[in-house]
């Protein structure tokens, strides 16, 4: 029975403790950094629309939400979502996130490739992610022959996802560092530094995802390869 298969527990545990791991990183350099103000006295808003204004981006809308760090920004809706302590936060964290999110709508204006991948592959890792749970705990028990390739199928889309998310992340980060020393926006030296552990950090949680989703997919393809072997 796969369920209490060591290896599989191995599995979810690593990746577990990996992505626990990687979460504590991004929300321990953020508290840190969130207090060291930005000499430029600009805030998450601020630059985020100074951004969009000086790459000709005029149909975006900055606005603010509730959630520590649900930053985002939504391609479907041009929308900058910055939380309200990003929005209104004149510290190296807050004008780091806002920039790197404005890195994202700068991709979006420029038609970034892995952008535009990420974007088309959105409707199809959404229906995978929700028969992961319906085949793992029903087909599974029943009939595990048909679960398992299932299985293996949609982890191998939910980790092309993570893959594609890998140089989106990357690039809207390099994009942000590029950009706030350009503007001045962050001063080099200690507050560039500040800024760059906030966002390095907030990229590690991509590839820990990217590393979970690889991890759990190889465990299935072994899975129907073995099985596979054991017919033969
Ligand atoms: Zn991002």
């Amino acid at each position: 029975m796969i369920v209490f298969d060591p290896v599989y527990l191995l599995i979810c545990i690593g990746t577990t403790l990996l992505a626990l791991w990687a979460s504590w990183r991004v929300k321990h350099a953020y508290q840190q950094y969130s207090q060291v103000p930005a000499s430029s006295g600009l805030s998450g808003a601020d630059i985020a629309r100074r951004i969009l204004d000086l790459n000709g981006i005029r149909d975006v809308v900055v606005e603010p939400t509730q959630g520590l760090l649900s930053d985002h920004y939504d391609p479907s809706n041009k929308r900058l979502v910055l939380c309200e302590e990003n929005f209104y936060g004149t510290n190296v964290a807050a004008l780091g996130v806002a920039a790197h999110e404005a890195g994202h709508a700068i991709q979006h204006q420029q038609l970034y490739a892995p952008l535009q991948w990420r974007m088309a592959a959105v409707g199809i890792t959404t229906i995978a992610g929700n028969i992961i749970p319906f085949v793992g705990m029903g087909l599974f028990y029943f009939a595990p022959k048909i679960a398992i390739p299932i299985l293996a199928l949609c982890f191998g889309v939910v980790m092309v996802f993570q893959l594609i998310t890998l140089p989106v992340e990357f690039d809207a980060t390099a994009r942000a560092k590029r950009i706030l020393a350009h503007t001045g926006a962050v001063a080099p030296g200690a507050e560039t530094a500040a800024m760059s552990k906030v966002l390095d950090a907030a990229a590690l949680t991509y590839v820990a995802a990217f590393i979970s989703a690889l991890g759990t997919f190889l465990y299935y393809v072994m899975h129907m390869l073995g099985g596979q072997r054991d017919n033969e």
